[in-house]
């Protein structure tokens, strides 16, 4: 970060904490470098106990359903926009279920467990095609779209 978030001046002043160097404004705010983005990702079941995963347009990987948090959005709600979004389907029932983090792309995903309850898959944009695997075949799906999906399908087998 170059410019102090809360007063907009140049952020000059170095400040030791703990044997790390962060940068402070004179203002008083320091930047931990530490922000990250949040995405809520959804391992939404239907009555069979299949999970739901959406093949991206673009990359032509597989993964959960799942988005970026809007501010002002619960993490639920984010969850349930992002899946009806990508997929058509609607969620409820949501339970937190594991929070990943990847450093790298400065990212926390936030997975919840949910029931598909209504819809029905509608292509879009994002997504080109959806399949439904009963978990134990989830280890036949490839190619995934990044090492949190892997890491996910992992925990899922
Ligand atoms: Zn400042």
């Amino acid at each position: 970060m170059k410019y102090c978030p809360n007063c907009g001046k140049k952020l000059e002043q170095d400040v030791e904490i703990e044997n790390k160097i962060y940068h402070q404004c004179s203002c008083g705010y320091i930047d931990w470098d530490n922000w990250v983005n949040i995405s809520a990702v959804v391992i939404a079941r239907n009555d069979k106990g299949e999970i739901l995963m959406v093949k991206m347009r673009k990359s032509q990987t597989y993964t959960f359903p799942g988005g970026f948090r809007d501010l002002g959005e619960t993490l639920e709600d984010a969850a349930k926009r992002e899946c009806f979004e990508e997929t058509g389907f609607i969620i409820d029932d949501l339970k937190l279920l594991r929070v990943d983090t990847l450093d790298s792309i400065r990212l926390v995903w936030v997975v919840f467990e949910a029931q598909i309850i209504s819809g029905s898959f509608v292509e879009n944009m994002e997504v080109d095609d959806i399949v439904f695997l009963h978990p134990s075949a989830l280890t036949t799906i490839s190619p995934l779209r990044g090492s949190l999906t892997k890491r996910l399908k992992e925990y899922l087998t």
